[in-house]
């Protein structure tokens, strides 16, 4: 897939990152030569891996100019999406005190715990990177007191989260989510059902193939323990891996998330939680499934879906892309989450979207996409003193009439600048010499038939919109 090649690409550009910083070493250390000594080993040792900073922390990375494109069609089309059905934009910061993610996503969870960047700031308060944003969301909601305005509140946001885990393909360590949230008003079913179909139209819009809906439901706190002591009893003779021992005593309903083979076939045939839900759960999940069937929507009931995060409960969900193994959006209802956090009982639901992972895929299944929709260029060329200062004015009356331009106000040759001008691809040089400028004149010149035309400077903006049009 193309997370893969783009790690590759990435990986190949990191190299050629790493070599510079060696090679800044090696200069570094000769230079060290007439440096004072450092006390010990230990200080000469972190100069040197210091001198890597040209490169950035594993499992992150640069979001270049040439990226921007489908990254900003994402939000585009998510905010568009969430703008339609009454979500407003919420952000929260990017840092929380760690507590926050403690009590609400779970300690013993992966994402709340060992894949958690924290910090002790100066001050001594403890802080954590957010890894995911359901919990500061709630957090928000709770200290403001949102419960008094109409419920529920809707709430989307797109952001960057930070989770320590081993980078691979479609895995990183400052990820970016969209995310939406459903919270306040009733447990109604038709929250689930409309996250689900929010996201789904969402990722077909961008072209990533048909998504897949797996969806459960992970019961209440009425049904899931007795749920809970099947499982522990079907597992107890099980020879399972080390993770799951650990789980079956804190967590156990995340055994049947392990990816380890071994435990494969024992998941297989594990008691299904399908058969344990209490009647209100039963029914919940009925009709969400009958609302997605009303939006002609696809789905597959998967019983051993369960997510790694405690604050779940009832309908759960992730949404896959064709043929493929990594979640594109997962998210599920969390009716106990702001109790978790010292609230009132505030029914919510809400899912999140992983950017990085359906730009990868866009990239992959439409890499045209984006230079179809590349706009003309346009391309100013000043020759003279006279005719810069002159150009920094029509930049601004251009501004206005919101059409964008290039330049390359260092360079003061005619040649250089239409040099550039074709380097960049633009359609269109606008060329204000000294003649121009005392005639009150400039030409526009096609840059791909050299054809050029002098037209009033007075009408250059008509003049120019006129040939964006055709
Ligand atoms: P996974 O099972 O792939 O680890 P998750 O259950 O940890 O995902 P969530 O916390 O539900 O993921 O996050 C929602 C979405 O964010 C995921 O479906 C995925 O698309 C994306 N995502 C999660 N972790 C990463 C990561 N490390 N790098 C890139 N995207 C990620
Ligand atoms: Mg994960």
């Amino acid at each position: 897939m193309s997370a893969q090649k783009n790690i590759n690409k990435r990986g190949g550009t990191d190299k050629v990152k790493k070599q510079k910083a060696l090679a800044f070493t090696k200069s570094g250390t000769k230079s060290n030569k007439d440096k004072p000594k450092t006390r010990s080993n230990k200080g000469q040792s972190a100069d040197k891996k210091d001198i890597n900073f040209l490169v950035p922390p594993k499992g992150m990375r640069d979001i270049l100019p040439s990226d921007a494109p489908p990254r900003d069609k994402v939000v585009e089309v998510s905010r568009r999406m969430a703008e339609f059905y009454d979500f407003s934009e919420i952000n929260t910061p990017v840092l929380e005190k760690i507590e926050l993610f403690k009590r609400g996503v779970g300690e013993k969870t992966d994402i709340g715990g060992k894949e958690m960047y924290t910090l002790k700031t100066k001050g001594g308060d403890h802080l954590a990177l957010r890894p995911e944003g359901t919990a500061p969301v709630v957090r928000a909601y709770l200290q403001h007191g949102m419960h008094k305005l109409p419920q529920p509140q809707k709430f989307y946001y797109f952001g960057p989260f930070f989770r320590h885990e081993r980078p691979q393909a479609g895995r990183y360590r400052q990820l970016w989510q969209v995310g939406l949230e459903i919270i306040g008003g009733e447990s109604d079913p038709v929250y689930d059902a409309q996250i689900i179909v929010m996201f789904y139209r969402v990722l077909e819009e961008l072209k990533v193939g048909a998504p897949a809906v797996n969806i459960n439901s992970i019961g209440c706190r009425v049904c899931r323990p007795g749920y809970r002591g099947k499982l522990v009893t079907y597992y107890k003779e099980k020879d399972v891996c080390k993770d799951c021992k650990e789980r079956l005593m804190e967590n156990p309903l995340r055994v049947l998330d392990c990816k380890n083979e071994q435990c494969q076939p024992f998941k297989a045939e594990a008691p299904s939680i399908l058969d344990s839900l209490c009647s209100a759960c039963r029914s919940h999940l009925k009709q969400v499934l009958e609302y997605l069937e009303e939006l002609g929507l696809p789905y597959f009931i998967n019983p051993t879906l369960v997510r790694g995060l405690d604050y779940y409960n009832r309908t759960v969900f992730e949404i896959f892309p064709e043929g493929e193994s990594l979640a594109l959006v997962a998210g599920g209802r969390y009716d106990y989450l702001a109790e978790m956090l010292g609230g009132r009982p505030t029914p919510a639901g809400g899912a999140a979207m992983g950017v990085d992972r359906v730009v990868d895929l866009m990239q992959e299944k439409n890499p045209k996409f984006f230079q179809t929709r590349i706009k003309k260029k346009i391309f100013l060329v000043h020759i003279g003193e006279l005719a810069k200062k002159r150009s920094l004015s029509l930049m601004e009356d251009f501004r206005k009439s919101n059409i964008p331009m290039r330049t390359s106000f260092g360079k003061d040759s005619l040649s250089n600048q239409l040099a550039d001008a074709n380097k960049d691809g633009s359609d269109m040089a606008l060329i204000l010499g000294q003649k121009e400028v005392y005639e009150d004149t400039i030409i526009i010149r096609n840059m791909e038939t050299g054809v050029q035309e002098t037209v009033p400077f007075s009408r250059v903006v008509e003049e120019v919109k006129k040939k964006l049009k055709s």
